[in-house]
């Protein structure tokens, strides 16, 4: 019988006392105050039986206070933690808007720091996860995860920190019935002057099917074509508002392409 408290955690699915994660490290309220802010998640979500089904709430939240009780605490006192203590300072520099000369291995670090974000902030969703296992495996041995496209973009001083998840399915028309218990996750990190933007997939196939929609068309270069680092910020920032914009647009455009290509995405509702 289980113990009170004791679950299998997301990451490395053992059987150990959940321990509580924060999304944003309780530590870089030093840095930014205690600034609150609106939340407003909407978007379709596949429940336990693969149903999709709309979701849209709207809560208050104090920044670096949000917590997930999903990982055990060998996985949080232990790789989540040097990841953390990793890529803090890089994070930090992009969120204060710092300028940085960012070798490729910065450009890892970020990545790998912004992967574990995303799945993290998964796990607060009422939804499957699109994130697997061998993501979690290459996460704890410091790989980027497999199927994991990252972009990053400046923003203009404001004083959001917040997160946005939204998965992008298949129905089961046309001829790609085969992938249709597969998804893509878009994920948004908006920490002050940086916008983090990223998509994971749950299998290859999904991989292959977006490199076919030109994503860089809309969302530029992702970091992973950075060999030789990159000067940051690399362009003029963008006012905060925009990347809520640029989230939609993402989902939008995927949406939109797969319909040409007489596939039928799950339609996102209007924002
Ligand atoms: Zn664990």
């Amino acid at each position: 019988m289980a113990k009170a408290g004791v679950a299998k955690c997301t990451f490395c699915n053992a059987n150990r006392p959940l321990t509580k994660e924060h999304i944003f490290r309780q530590s870089w309220k030093n840095h930014f105050g205690k600034s609150t802010h609106n939340i407003h998640e909407w978007g379709w979500q596949r429940d336990d039986s693969g149903q999709a089904v709309h979701d849209s709430r709207s809560y208050r939240k104090v920044g670096f206070e949000q917590t997930v009780k999903a990982f055990c605490g060998r996985c949080n006192n232990g790789w989540m933690n040097d990841l953390e203590q990793e890529a803090g300072n890089l994070v930090l520099a992009l969120a204060k808007g710092e300028d940085r000369n960012l070798t490729p291995e910065d450009l890892a670090t970020i990545t790998r720091w912004a992967a574990k974000t995303a799945f993290v902030v998964e796990t607060t969703l009422k939804a499957n996860q699109t994130s697997r296992e061998d993501q979690y495996i290459d996460l704890q041995q410091g790989k980027v995860p497999a199927r994991f496209h990252f972009w990053m973009y400046p923003v203009i001083a404001n004083p959001f920190v917040k997160t946005r998840s939204t998965p992008i399915g298949l129905t089961d028309r046309g001829p790609y019935r085969s992938i249709v218990e597969d998804e893509w996750r878009l994920t948004s990190i908006l920490f002050y002057q940086v916008h983090m933007l990223s998509i994971h997939s749950s299998n290859e196939k999904m991989d292959d099917l977006l490199a076919v929609l030109n994503i860089p068309r809309i969302c530029g270069n992702p970091v992973s074509t950075r060999h030789d680092g990159w000067t940051w910020p690399p362009a003029q920032p963008t006012p905060a508002f925009l990347t809520d914009e640029m989230h939609s647009l993402v989902v939008n455009y995927i949406s939109g392409r797969l319909r040409e290509a007489g596939m039928e995405a799950w339609n996102p509702p209007a924002s």
